[in-house]
């Protein structure tokens, strides 16, 4: 804003003197008597005056312009727990299925640790089902940031797997809580000292045995071995500002009724405990939680059909970002060819990625649902699914101030419970690039334009840089061959499909 009131001002103010220069010239050769000098200084206090008075005029409309425009373009959602945290998903789809999702941050060598963790567990699982090939077995890995304060940090992970001889599938916790400054990564006893042991066994106990699911004598026994004096019963924590988060492990304290349990301690319950630098806890304001904003100003509209009859149209889907990088370069290319795609996103990476959705709903992309975590819905219980549905729908609501109208599940697997709880229509493929697995911009390009008809949805990922190399280029190319590149919406409307909640498209042929 100081810039462009500064460039303003200067600019008109040259223009202006450079007038009354000229105009100062020519009245000296035709009135040349004594009084000139004093008209003409009195002149030009009187022409600086309006100078002055036009430059900060315009400077105001400037700067009301300049504080329009910014409040126009996408805000930042404000979230102090996940600032500088970014998230990595390493997404393959074969017989086996592996999303697993991981935190990236700024300290090279926690990096190491949390990669070196994520690839890992996916070498370890892959080796589990090698010997299966055939069998659809699965492995899911979420994770949740805390934070203690600027520097400190915590990641639990929940670990999923499903096998295809299992009944129910396995999870998993593991919690790990860095310094981002120092690269330090803390064990409990670097966060307490002395016969904290006990203090928690008593604490954690007094809090899980008043809750329902301990209400019988057998439970309180198991919850009482699972909760002895031992570090191994207290290794997953998370730390926040004001207090410490215990997980356990699934069958810690008790059988599957019983499973995922937490328990909080306040920091200042163990104050006689903590160590530097947590002994410190400073107890200042409270940081807040992050808001949600209006939606942005005036988006094109995704279901607007109008001029679209008789069109051939081609609907482009990304799905798995939205990604930092790679979704802001495909958005640019977009952009420049007046394009509109449908974006379907997980919604643990929009809670990363605000601004990159807003971004895209706001230049009129649809925005779906692929739901939170990338697990396969069909093998989940109903809760869980649930779960993986409701709260994507509520992390887009929050971020671009709609909910979705589509959604594609992840893998594409559907059943009927599935169909009963997505809410909205299901949007599969009829092309489908296998882009995340050859990562090959040629190939993607090549395969879409020896595939596209009139009426097709392509399946691409914009978490890959390749997808997004090839992208820039189909977009003109299909353009060029008179194709009308839509949003899934707008594609289904404008064939005559109803958007009915549980109806599955995958592509919309004239
Ligand atoms: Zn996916």
């Amino acid at each position: 804003m100081k810039r462009l009131r500064n460039k303003t001002k200067t600019h008109l103010g040259a223009e202006e003197t450079a007038e009354l220069t000229d105009f100062a010239k020519v009245h000296q050769q035709r009135k040349n008597h004594r009084t000139y000098q004093e008209n003409r200084k009195k002149r030009r206090r009187k022409v600086l005056k309006i100078v002055v008075i036009t430059a900060v005029v315009i400077a105001a409309i400037g700067a009301i312009f300049w504080l329009n425009r910014d409040k126009n373009s996408v805000p930042t959602i404000h979230s102090e727990t996940l600032e500088g945290i970014d998230i990595e998903s390493i997404i393959e789809w074969g017989n086996t299925r592996i999303a697993v999702h991981y935190p990236r941050t700024k300290n090279a060598t926690v990096n190491k640790i949390l990669a070196d963790f994520a690839e890992e567990t996916v070498k370890d699982f892959k080796n589990e089902v090698n010997n299966y090939p055939n069998n659809r077995d699965e492995l899911n890995m979420s994770f949740k940031t805390y934070r203690y304060n600027e520097d400190i940090v915590s990641f639990a992970f929940d670990k999923y797997t499903s096998h295809e001889w299992q009944a129910n599938g396995t999870n998993t916790s593991t919690a790990m809580t860095f310094n981002l400054e120092t690269g330090n990564q803390y064990e409990l006893k670097d966060v307490l000292a002395g016969n904290y042991l006990d203090e928690l066994s008593k604490l954690a106990l007094a809090q899980l045995k008043t809750r329902p699911e301990f209400n019988d004598q057998d439970k309180q026994a198991a919850l009482q071995a699972g909760l002895t004096a031992e570090i191994d019963n207290f290794k997953s924590f998370v730390l926040e500002k004001d207090e410490i988060t215990f997980l356990f492990d699934q069958y810690q304290l008790g059988a599957r009724d019983v499973a995922n349990q937490r328990v909080s301690i306040p920091l200042k319950d163990l104050k006689n405990f903590l160590k530097k630098p947590f002994k410190s806890a400073d107890e200042s304001e409270s940081s807040p939680e992050s808001d949600s904003l209006p939606p942005p100003a005036n988006p094109p509209s995704p279901t607007d059909i109008s001029g679209l009859a008789g069109k051939k149209l081609v609907a482009l889907t990304f799905d798995d970002g939205p990604h930092p990088t790679n979704t802001s370069a495909l958005l640019n290319s977009l952009k420049q060819e007046g394009a509109r795609a449908t974006f379907f996103v997980l919604g643990t990476r929009v809670d990363y990625y605000p601004d990159i959705v807003r971004r895209a709903y706001q230049e009129g992309h649809q925005i779906g649902s692929h739901t939170r975590n990338h697990k396969d819905l069909t093998k989940l219980s109903a809760g869980d699914r649930q779960y993986e549905i409701n709260s994507t729908i509520a992390s887009i609501q929050k971020t671009i101030g709609i909910r979705p109208t589509t959604m594609r599940p992840p893998y594409g697997a559907l059943n009927q419970g599935v169909k009963a709880d997505a809410g909205m229509p299901i949007i599969l493929w009829s092309i489908d690039t296998e882009d995340w697995k050859y990562r090959n911009a040629n190939r993607v390009y090549n395969h879409v334009m020896s595939h596209v008809r009139d009426g097709s949805i392509v399946l691409m990922h914009d978490i890959h840089p390749t997808t997004v190399q090839a992208a820039a280029r189909i977009v003109p190319a299909l353009k060029a061959q008179g194709y009308t590149l839509v949003t899934v919406d707008q594609l289904i409307l404008a064939r005559g499909g109803n958007l009915n909640p549980g109806t599955v498209y995958s592509s919309m042929y004239p």
